[in-house]
């Protein structure tokens, strides 16, 4: 590697999850592939999916849905997108295209009605209830009046519901008596549809954690995203993930300080003892977490070495101790090895979620599988 970062992503280990976790599902899957893949990079993760089984993708915009729609090779895979205003500009054309549409409200329902009426054919829709995570989907109130519109509207040919679904709020919590309430409500929900007269073929329900760890929530698809990527928010229920993604570094310079020595912004850190102390030219920028600081450890020459003192916006301070290490020596901040620190490690030192880590690492950090778009300035 020329530059001084790098992710690289092992497309044979997203394939081998998907795959897992569609065993473990035993229904069809839509992965989550919102947020550039959770950073992985969204059409080269897409297509490693779709190739792996998955037979929808679901994104959250429709300029993502335009992306994916927009490849010949994914022509054949079911894209859903769900975040759109009533006046979104485009609605016609993702109608056109044969985007899916997650609805949540009764204006979006209308407003899709309409632009079905624009492009020419029927909207594919799917009807989002809110059972309980208080966010997206019709309110409880409103099911029976969203329902019997969306018929209206179906009988009229300007939409086909194609999907009843719904989002968990505390499926990584399995005991929580959320995810029962939910369950209930999602049965109600499902039975106000079907009063409507309408026969969706797709309900589902379950992220990640709902997959591995309640066969209940997983009706006729899945909806995994941060288990696809090798996380498992579920530890309790071991699954047979791979972390994907691995970010790397160089050391950029190495110096002997003395004991007694204040180590970055505010001196948080003052040195023990005399200290080899390496620079690494990643920082907050960069989605390493300053929240990590005084609690992170990277890999750094032959085993895990602790970051000292704050993470800056573009560097931070490694304690190598007595050893010898040399500028341009490979630091590892995200890797699949047994030592390698990972995206459950820095959420852990940062207290937040893999997921969290993994749409945060910066755009400053070349993506391997990207090589050739990038500026040639940007180095690999
Ligand atoms: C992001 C998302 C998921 C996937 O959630 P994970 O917890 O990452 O598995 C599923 N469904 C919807 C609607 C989402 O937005």
């Amino acid at each position: 590697m020329s530059g001084l970062a790098k992710a690289s992503a092992d497309w044979r280990r997203l394939a081998h999850n998907v795959e897992a976790l569609a065993r473990i599902a035993g229904v069809p899957m839509m992965a989550m592939v919102k947020a550039d893949a959770y950073g992985h990079g969204m059409v080269p993760a897409a297509r490693v999916m779709a190739e792996a089984g998955a037979g929808s993708l679901g994104v959250v915009a429709l300029r993502e849905a335009w992306q994916l729609r927009r490849l010949p090779d994914l022509a054949g895979t079911t894209v859903m997108a769900f975040f759109f205003a009533p006046d979104q500009p485009g609605l016609a054309e993702a109608v056109g295209a044969g985007i899916d549409l997650g609805v949540s409200s009764l204006a979006q329902l209308d407003a899709v009605a309409a632009a079905a009426g624009r492009a020419g054919r029927p909207a594919r829709v799917h009807l989002k209830g809110d059972t309980g995570m208080s966010r997206g989907g019709v309110a409880e109130h409103e099911w029976e009046q969203a329902a019997e519109a969306a018929a209206k509207h179906q009988a009229a040919g300007a939409l086909a519901v194609v999907g009843a679904w719904s989002h968990l709020a505390c499926a990584d919590e399995p005991g929580h008596p959320a995810n029962a309430a939910q369950k209930a409500a999602f049965a109600r929900f499902l039975g106000a549809v079907d009063a409507a007269g309408l026969e969706p073929e797709v309900r589902h329900l379950a992220n990640s954690a709902a997959l591995i760890a309640d066969p209940e929530t997983r009706y006729d698809m899945v909806r995994p995203g941060i288990a696809l990527y090798g996380y498992n928010p579920v530890p309790d229920f071991p699954v047979d993930l791979r972390p994907v993604i691995e970010v790397r570094s160089r050391v950029m310079s190495v110096k002997r300080l003395p004991a007694g020595t204040g180590v970055s912004y505010g001196h948080t850190h003052v040195l023990e003892r005399d200290a080899n102390v390496a620079l690494v030219p990643l920082g907050y920028a960069d989605g390493v977490p300053r929240a990590a600081s005084g609690r992170a450890e990277v890999y750094l020459a032959g085993r895990r070495r602790r970051v000292l003192g704050r993470i800056c916006m573009d560097q931070f301070v490694v304690d190598c101790g007595d050893d010898a290490v040399k500028p341009g020596e490979p630091v590892v901040l995200i890797g699949a090895g047994e030592q390698h620190p990972d995206a459950d490690d820095w959420s852990a030192w940062a207290g937040t979620i893999p997921n969290e880590i993994l749409t945060g690492l910066g755009a400053r950090i070349p993506r391997l599988w990207n090589r050739g778009l990038e500026a040639p300035a940007a180095g690999g």
